[in-house]
């Protein structure tokens, strides 16, 4: 699943495709897809493109008289540029035909299709009102991070991948962040010290800028379907030895995802609480 480095690599790549570029054709190949209906899609043609964006993990394309196109690519979902004439594939949610004669395509390779689009008149922020702090954002302080966990009786997993919280974080940067800060995933927040909270606040953008500069660093400025995620420290490495004192990668399985931690690394005491 796309998370916030994923998508900031996206949107950087996207940029210099898009940009000052103007649509031409749109089309939305299953109906769920798109969330909003006024104003309808096709008030897309005949706009520029004027600035790609993110926030959490959302798409936000910005278009001439301040119409914005936000997309979420959910778990499975991808984006494709390349030539308007290549005939769209069944997988095809969505296409932006620009004026180059190339598309953008929203690639949605799941059986279920949960890839979501907005179209957001001027003024309208759609779903993501209701997203909470930016960690790359200057206003992610201290005492930002330290109001929202003030008092949560919440495990650290749990309440770093809620959106409403924090945003852009998923399954496995949440397990990369608590491994650079040395916090198991299943501290509650209402029992961190001043120390481990400031642990946190500085692992949470440490981390997330370390992992876009290695997906940069492995695919340049292509969009790929590839899931990125090779250097990785603990997520997807159970059972194999910690990079840093060797002990075997744990993993606990929670509703449909999993949690992976180094017990030695990240002082977990077991069985983990709750
Ligand atoms: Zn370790």
């Amino acid at each position: 699943m796309p998370e916030l480095p994923d998508l900031e690599v996206i949107k950087e790549n996207l940029t210099p495709r898009t940009v000052g570029r103007t649509v031409r054709g749109v089309k939305v190949f299953f109906p769920a897809f798109l969330k909003t209906w006024d104003p309808p899609v096709e008030e897309l043609v005949g706009r520029q493109v004027t600035e790609v964006g993110r926030r959490g993990k959302f798409l936000l394309f910005h278009l001439e008289g301040e119409l914005r196109l936000l997309v979420h690519l959910m778990r499975w979902g991808w984006v494709w540029h390349g030539r308007s004439s290549y005939a769209p594939t069944r997988a095809t949610a969505f296409l932006l035909s620009l004026d180059d004669g190339m598309d953008i395509r929203v690639i949605e390779p799941g059986r279920r299709k949960l890839a979501r689009a907005w179209v957001l008149p001027p003024g309208e922020a759609g779903p993501v009102a209701e997203l909470g702090l930016e960690p790359l954002a200057p206003s992610f302080t201290p005492e930002a991070l330290r109001g929202v966990l003030a008092g949560r009786r919440r495990q650290l997993k749990r309440l770093l991948t809620d959106q409403h919280l924090i945003a852009g974080i998923g399954n496995a940067y949440a397990d990369e962040i608590l491994f650079r800060a040395q916090l198991s995933p299943f501290r509650y927040a209402h029992t961190l010290s001043e120390p481990e909270l400031d642990r946190l606040w500085r692992a949470i953008p440490e981390t997330l800028r370390w992992a876009i500069g290695e997906i940069k660093r492995r695919i340049g400025d292509q969009l790929t379907d590839r899931e990125v995620r090779d250097f990785l420290w603990v997520h997807g490495r159970a059972g194999k030895p910690c990079r840093v004192c060797g002990t075997p990668i744990e993993e606990v399985l929670v509703g449909g995802g999993r949690t992976d931690f180094c017990p030695a690394c990240q002082n977990v005491n077991r069985p983990p609480a709750g």
